[in-house]
């Protein structure tokens, strides 16, 4: 049987969006995001991360920082039972770029589902029984795209409460 997933925006769902995060000592979490990550991770579901790092294509940081970002936040939601299956980003801006090789129009910058086809495809999900969270239109878009449902989550709110509502 294909899998059930969860798709998680990163900025403004697992961690506050101040923009352009890559310090780790900068980490603001959600409220409940650990928590969320390891209820989904015990309820079966794989979790992906899903999120435009424009950041990189400005120059601000590079892959090594994001990586390192995302193995520590592996490392944080492990100690609640939690896993990232994977952490797909796109780095890539078709107009804001500095460094040329990202700055280019691509298919996994959302409001794009390319980051979501690409898990569907390699971990062989089922959308019909997955489904996204974010806090903007453009993730709720690229989710609509692949076929998953999309759940908008206002900021401030707590994120394990929000999911709990989901599976009722
Ligand atoms: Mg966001």
């Amino acid at each position: 049987m294909k899998h059930k997933a969860v798709f998680l925006d990163r900025d403004g769902v697992i961690n506050v969006d101040n923009g352009y995060l890559f310090r780790i000592e900068e980490i603001e979490w959600v409220e409940g995001a650990k928590e969320a990550v390891g209820y989904l991770t015990k309820n079966g579901y794989e979790i992906f991360v899903v999120t435009n790092q424009s950041g990189i294509a400005r120059g601000y940081y590079d892959h090594e920082d994001v990586h390192q970002l995302h193995e520590y936040m592996n490392n944080e939601f492990a100690k609640v039972g939690g896993k990232v299956t994977e952490f797909y980003y796109c780095p890539h801006h078709p107009t804001k770029g500095t460094i040329p090789e990202y700055s280019v129009e691509c298919e996994c910058r959302k409001p794009k589902p390319g980051m979501l086809l690409k898990a569907i495809k390699q971990y062989d999900i089922d959308p019909n029984r997955s489904f996204l969270i974010g806090d903007k239109e453009t993730d709720i878009e690229a989710a609509a795209a692949a076929g998953v449902q999309g759940y908008l989550f206002t900021e401030g709110g707590n994120l394990l409460t929000f999911v709990k509502k989901i599976l009722e």
